[in-house]
């Protein structure tokens, strides 16, 4: 079955409001093997919905639309869908005593246009708002089945699960097997270009490389009408010849951040950190103290912006920073050295770069990062020069810094 989601609001055109209806139906419809082929938006335009509606039903199976139920002038749900269909809408008298009873509750009077809403589009069940007023309508065509639902997350969403389970996931008969893997220090490009052969070898699982900055996730999705076992046995068997292939890159399987990660891994072995930072802004320690318990493995840090605070703090030498400058492999070292030593951790990280768009001088662009770990059975220190504006450069240099710290773990510390 293949499914498009509609939202309807001229509010979601504008830069303010964010459609999140969509991803919680997608979600909710990929569990059970929908995939949701589309997602359109349509403004409050009757006739535009109309011609949407009627040609999504002719490209898929099932078309959810949510918002546009209300009372108001500019809710066009209802009258758009009836006429796509062809179909009349029907006044229903109960709907109006449910309504009602809903602004009795609250010690309103009902307002007159809130009739609005008992219109009923012919041969559709309609759907009780347990939060809201606005009903959901659910028609059940032989060709393509059709949901209207409230817009307010906390309206629609109960809504949904419940004629979900009723009607729609029973016609469903995908089995579906997924998995899904973390990975970081590689880019997106490299990553497909190191795997490429082996995922399209199979049709099923559906692989998916996500990337952010620094970060990569791979999905893995089995979608298929034979059995369970086989289905998860061809995903599982892919996601380990792509973790067997990408072993040096690998983070983890677990629904948790690069950070926590590193976390857990510095925890079970009972090691400290710290961290001196200067591009970073201090975004590195924010990230870390995120983590519920980061307090018993990291120790602190220090945000060394000036030059004078990197000699003051953290015992940078004047001599380097005159010679090699604060972007420069010995600096990011003697930061490292420094912070160790000031919090006695066994751990020390530094990150010290030109995160642009100013800043760069010659032999030295934007975007070029120095990272050092310190520790007593290593000195580790990487030079990157990143892509991307400011902020990226500050987190491409933060998700680096958590991976040199995880290499370090795993070369010395396994
Ligand atoms: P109401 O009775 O509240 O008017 P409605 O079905 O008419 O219900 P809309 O008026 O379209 O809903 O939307 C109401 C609010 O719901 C929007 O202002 C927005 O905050 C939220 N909303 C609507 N659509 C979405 C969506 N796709 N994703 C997230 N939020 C949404
Ligand atoms: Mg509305």
């Amino acid at each position: 079955m293949r499914a498009i989601f509609i939202a309807v609001g001229s509010e979601l055109l504008e830069l303010d409001r964010i459609d999140t209806n969509s991803l919680f139906i997608s979600r909710k419809l990929r569990e059970k093997g929908i995939l949701m082929d589309m997602k359109i938006t349509v403004g409050d335009n009757l006739e535009n919905l109309s011609w949407t509606i009627k040609n999504a039903c002719k490209r898929a199976q099932l078309v959810i639309v949510t918002g546009g139920l209300g009372p108001t002038e500019d809710d066009i749900t209802r009258e758009g869908t009836a006429n796509a269909l062809k179909k009349k809408l029907t006044f229903k008298e109960e709907i109006v005593s449910g309504i009602r009873a809903v602004f009795q509750k609250r010690g309103i009077k009902m307002p007159d246009i809130n009739t609005r809403q008992a219109f009923v589009i012919e041969g559709a069940e309609v759907l009780p708002n347990s939060v809201g007023t606005a009903p959901g309508q659910y028609l059940d065509e032989k060709d393509c089945k059709v949901l209207l639902l409230p817009g307010p997350p906390r309206e629609m969403q109960p809504m949904f699960e419940d004629i979900f389970a009723r009607k729609i996931a029973p016609l469903s008969n995908f089995l579906m097997a997924s998995r899904s893997l973390k990975f970081a220090g590689i880019t997106e490009s490299e990553t497909d270009s190191m795997i490429a052969d082996l995922y399209r070898k199979y049709k099923n699982p559906h692989t998916t490389i996500l990337a952010s900055p620094g970060f990569i996730e791979i999905h893995l999705l089995g979608r298929s009408k034979k059995s369970p076992e086989e289905n998860k046995a061809i995903t599982d068997q892919l996601a380990e010849k792509i973790k067997t292939r990408l072993a040096d890159y690998f983070i983890t399987e677990k629904d948790i951040t690069f950070e926590e990660h590193i976390i857990q891994l510095l925890s079970t072995r009972n090691l400290t950190l710290s961290i001196a930072e200067s591009c970073t802004g201090g975004g590195l320690g924010n990230r870390i103290t995120n983590v519920p318990g980061s307090s018993e493995v990291f120790l602190g840090g220090v945000i060394a912006y000036s030059n004078e605070l990197k000699m003051k703090i953290l015992g940078v030498k004047k001599g380097t920073l005159e010679k090699k400058g604060a972007v420069s492999e010995q600096t990011a070292l003697e930061m490292a050295t420094g912070i160790r030593r000031l919090c006695q951790s066994d751990i020390g990280v530094a990150i010290t770069g030109i995160a642009g768009p100013g800043g760069a001088t010659q032999g030295k662009p934007v975007g070029l990062v120095c990272l050092h770990l310190s520790s007593e059975e290593a000195e580790q220190g990487v030079q990157k020069i990143f892509t991307g504006d400011r902020q990226i450069v500050k987190i491409r240099s933060e998700n680096c810094c958590l991976n040199l710290i995880r290499q370090y773990l795993h070369r010395y510390q396994n």
